[in-house]
């Protein structure tokens, strides 16, 4: 299988550098997956989890952001992206709960308290199925 380059950002580092020769990754209008040779684009992703196949295969939970496919590389930029394992899963328990106890509230807030949601249960699925395994 032919190789490009990916790479994932986020603020605070570069959470992926290397080839690879598939991306899936969860777009806003649902689930893209890149290959060598991929038409270039632009797209926005939602919160999901992103898989890197390597050789073996590498996944992030990750913020929405930015998906950029290029000629000769794919290029991530999210807020944030986590290994399944380094997730804590307490603490996404806990944003779950504060999202939850924010929707159930009248008044302003509720996108942002849906966009913390929906963070809190792309870790919560990621960190849990890394558990299992
Ligand atoms: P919280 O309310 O718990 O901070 P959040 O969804 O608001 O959750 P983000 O703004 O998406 O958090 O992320 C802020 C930073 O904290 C990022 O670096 C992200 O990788 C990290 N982070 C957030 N939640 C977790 C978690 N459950 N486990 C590990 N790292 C986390």
């Amino acid at each position: 299988m032919r190789e490009f380059d990916a790479i994932v950002l986020t603020p605070a580092e570069t959470a992926f550098r290397g080839k690879a020769t598939m991306l899936v990754a969860r777009a806003v209008d649902g689930e893209i997956a890149v290959m060598a040779g991929h038409t270039p684009l632009v797209t926005a992703l939602a919160p999901g989890l992103l898989r890197i196949r390597t050789g073996t295969e590498m996944r992030f939970a990750t913020t929405g952001g930015l998906l950029r496919v290029y000629s000769d590389r794919v290029v991530v930029a999210v807020e944030a992206a986590e290994r399944p394992e380094d997730i804590d899963l307490a603490r996404a328990e806990a944003a779950r709960e504060r999202a939850l106890k924010r929707l159930d509230e009248p008044g302003r807030g509720h996108v942002t308290a849906e966009a913390a949601l929906s963070r809190s249960l792309v870790r919560i699925a990621a960190a849990r199925r890394a558990r299992q395994t």
